[in-house]
């Protein structure tokens, strides 16, 4: 699939923050949509279907991969499903849109690859381990033993920050925020 505009990524370990900093982005600017991915996991209490996520069966999953209806996809977590639908990118692009993804390390190494200098990569870091797993229990959203799978998870996802275009610190919230805004008006060359 060819470019038709830019796209900014943000990846990060479970809990680092980025959908808070993905909402921020999208309420701020009205030129960004969000690439709404399709996953196999559970709906969150707060969660919309079609606006947070598309919440599929495992089957209807694999039958979108088999008709190869990805961008990517992974299975992020033992058994849970996440994808980029080419169908999404597409939408975007044809309103005119720029697109945000908010996708694992494995998945923004993927997109990075595919659009290469039309991308930003964005890897968001949470001050210390600690702090990140604080955060990720004090959400309050996963069961003890999702919990546990993603808290596993971190260790290895923290070793890919190097491999994106910029680390932004996830430390005191509105830094981090006007941090986000400068990346990416620098990038898409818009002023506010
Ligand atoms: P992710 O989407 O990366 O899993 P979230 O955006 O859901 O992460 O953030 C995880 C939790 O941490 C949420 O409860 C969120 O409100 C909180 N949070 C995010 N950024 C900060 C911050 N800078 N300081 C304190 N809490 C934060
Ligand atoms: P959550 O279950 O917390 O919403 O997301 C878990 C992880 O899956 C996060 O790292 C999130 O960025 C990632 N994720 C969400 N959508 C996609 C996607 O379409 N592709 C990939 N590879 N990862 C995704």
């Amino acid at each position: 699939m060819k470019p038709k505009g830019r796209v900014v990524i943000f990846t990060a370990p479970s809990g680092a923050g980025k959908t808070t900093v993905v909402r921020h982005l999208l309420r701020k600017y009205e030129n960004l949509d969000f690439s709404i991915s399709a996953t196999t996991r559970e709906k969150r209490p707060y969660e919309e279907e079609g606006v947070d996520y598309y919440f599929l069966t495992e089957e209807e999953f694999r039958t979108k991969v088999d008709n190869g209806e990805f961008l990517e996809w992974e299975e992020v977590y033992s058994g849970t499903y996440y994808g980029t639908l080419l169908s999404e990118v597409d939408r975007i692009w044809s309103e005119g849109k720029q697109i945000v993804f908010d996708v694992d390390v494995k998945g923004a190494t993927s997109i990075k690859q595919h659009f290469g200098d039309s991308a930003l990569a964005v890897f968001i870091k949470p001050p210390s381990l600690q702090v990140l797993i604080d955060r990720l229990t004090g959400r309050g959203t996963e069961s003890q033993k999702a919990l546990k799978s993603r808290i596993e998870r971190v260790k290895n996802e923290l070793t890919y920050e190097h491999r994106f275009d910029k680390i932004l610190v996830n430390d005191i919230l509105e830094v981090t925020l006007k941090e986000a805004e400068m990346m990416i008006e620098d990038f898409l060359k818009w002023n506010s």
